[in-house]
């Protein structure tokens, strides 16, 4: 047999409750996934902030797997040792070791159902090459913000985030549950195809690249003083140029993409009035659509993961 085992993660953010309540179902019923002969392990990432419906304790779980964190033993914060906790039990030198993870959150932003990658690990972009070729969903490739670091999935050997919104925090919905629902079986069914060698990658890949963060306009002691131009609101991932209003205030003055990038360069908005983005200063993210050519390397880099 196989010993290759896939680790499901819902909860990261303890108030995005959708997929683990959708998890709790399946444990109730395991026949109501089909997990396709796969050994899958499937984990509460922050089962205390979720008994509190609150995204973190202490700090964001899905901020605090950077080494600095991990390997500091002077920190001993509720999510610092919730993560080595899970890493020693499912990662990669763990007690229990899975080689891919699929971490599910529920974003307030309208971005329907979309997939985050960190980095442009080859055996991450192969992966969610075949999801995306199944669903035609949009992938966010977070990469080069230093500000934003430490996620979950980058401490495995390969990993990706589902993101289905939008959603309230704390609250179950039924288009979000059936979303996650059909996600997370469509991933089931793509990591099952490469253990089986069944696997038809497309021939290219299309991404949404970061490009930067964009914060409120803020009064001199900090207070955001407009909001998200109704131009773009529930507008995640339509392309914006330099003339597109992104912010207004309440005299109705608007604030231009062009105050923040330059001229004529088109991007597409993501994560746009994201709740929990306000506390990280962050009003949207602002990506530039790549298509990239698949490279068999990725292929042969991830049947070498899943089949070691
Ligand atoms: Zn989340």
């Amino acid at each position: 047999m196989s010993p290759f085992k896939l680790l499901l993660v819902a909860g990261t953010h303890g108030n995005e409750i959708n997929a683990p309540w959708l998890f709790g179902q399946w444990k109730k019923k395991p026949s109501l996934i089909n997990a396709n002969g796969l050994n899958i392990t499937k984990v509460i990432g922050n089962p205390l902030a979720g008994n509190k419906c609150q995204r973190y304790i202490d700090r964001d779980l899905n901020r605090s797997f950077s080494p600095e964190l991990l390997e500091n033993f002077g920190i001993n914060d509720l999510e610092t040792c919730r993560a080595r906790e899970l890493l020693s039990e499912h990662g990669p030198l763990g007690a229990d070791p899975s080689q891919i993870v699929v971490d599910f959150h529920s974003t307030t932003s309208s971005m329907g159902s979309s997939i985050v990658i960190y980095g442009r690990r080859s055996v991450d972009l192969a992966i969610v090459s075949l999801i995306q070729k199944r669903l035609q969903l949009p992938i966010y490739l977070h990469e080069g913000d230093n500000d934003q670091t430490g996620f979950l999935v980058e401490s495995w050997p390969c990993g990706f985030v589902v993101e289905i919104g939008p959603v309230p925090q704390g609250l179950i919905h039924n288009q979000i549950i059936n979303q996650t629902f059909f996600v997370l079986q469509t991933c089931i069914n793509e990591i099952s195809n490469v253990i089986n060698k069944k696997a038809v990658f497309p021939d290219k890949l299309i991404i949404h690249r970061y490009l930067k963060n964009i914060d409120f306009p803020r009064d001199s002691s900090g207070v955001p003083n407009a909001f998200v131009h109704s131009a773009i609101q529930d507008k995640d991932w339509h392309p914006i140029n330099s003339e597109t209003a992104i912010f207004i205030n309440l005299e109705g003055d608007s604030l231009k993409l062009s105050n923040y990038i330059k001229e004529n360069e088109e991007v597409v908005p993501v994560f746009i009035n994201e709740a929990a983005y306000s506390e990280k200063n962050i009003a949207m993210i602002l990506t530039k659509k790549e298509v990239l050519d698949f490279e068999k390397s990725w292929a042969k880099d991830l049947y070498e993961l899943v089949n070691n």
